[in-house]
């Protein structure tokens, strides 16, 4: 069984990494990783949809017994990959989407190389403040507090493998899905099975 390929989706806080990411589980067959935790949850969010949301000992606890792919501190609290599902989903021959910060992309490059980065960018600065102070979930100081971040984002940007512009959702929606469908053509990956399948014929 081929395995799965893992794609990181990471950028700016407001970038629309969750919009398109919803999006994209309806236009391809991807599983989208939950991570786990310590932010309290925000309203509406649902624990082991939005996240698995844990308390700081069970989170450390998890780290102790090596349980995630990834985890970072980002703002004031952890986040994390938990690795089993992830590596159950991969091994099955399924793709898997994980929506993480920069930190946690770069981490994932370095143990996966083979796994697909791609950073969103909002068309601008101004238009980043507008969706994040419009999302509502914030407060006026979080909000400065995540732009101030843009700039250290922007510069891990080089080592991703692709960036895609959210302007227009569609578009940009568009432009993830032929990434993956790409990536999934590379002859790097899996020609072996299309070589034995000819030469059993040939
Ligand atoms: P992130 O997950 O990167 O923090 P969200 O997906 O929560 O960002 O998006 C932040 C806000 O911007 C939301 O209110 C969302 O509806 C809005 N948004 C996302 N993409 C676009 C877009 N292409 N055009 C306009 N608004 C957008
Ligand atoms: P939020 O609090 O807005 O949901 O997420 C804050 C940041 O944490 C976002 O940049 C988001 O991508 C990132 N994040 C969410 N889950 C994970 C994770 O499992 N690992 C890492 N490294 N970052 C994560």
């Amino acid at each position: 069984m081929e395995q799965g390929l893992l794609f990181v989706i990471s950028g700016p806080s407001g970038a629309g990494k969750g919009t398109v990411c919803e999006r994209i589980l309806e236009e391809l067959e991807i599983q989208l990783s939950i991570s786990m935790t310590t932010r309290k949850p925000r309203q509406g969010e649902v624990h082991g949809v939005s996240y698995y949301f844990v308390s700081h000992e069970e989170f450390q606890e998890r780290v102790k017994a090596g349980g995630f792919l990834e985890y970072a501190q980002v703002y004031d609290n952890f986040y994390g990959t938990p690795k089993p599902m992830v590596m159950e989903q991969l091994s099955k021959g399924q793709d898997v989407l994980l929506e993480i910060d920069t930190q946690g992309a770069l981490n994932v490059k370095a143990a996966y190389p083979e796994a697909v980065a791609i950073f969103l960018l909002p068309p601008s600065l101004a238009e980043l403040r507008r969706r994040l102070t419009g999302r509502g979930t914030e407060t006026p100081e979080a909000v400065e507090r995540r732009l101030g971040e843009t700039r250290r984002e922007i510069a891990c940007m080089t080592k991703y493998d692709y960036c895609v512009i959210n302007d227009d959702l569609e578009e940009a929606v568009e432009r993830v899905v032929s990434i993956i469908k790409a990536e999934h053509s590379r002859v790097s990956r899996g020609t072996q099975h299309w070589i034995k399948r000819y030469e059993e014929e040939l």
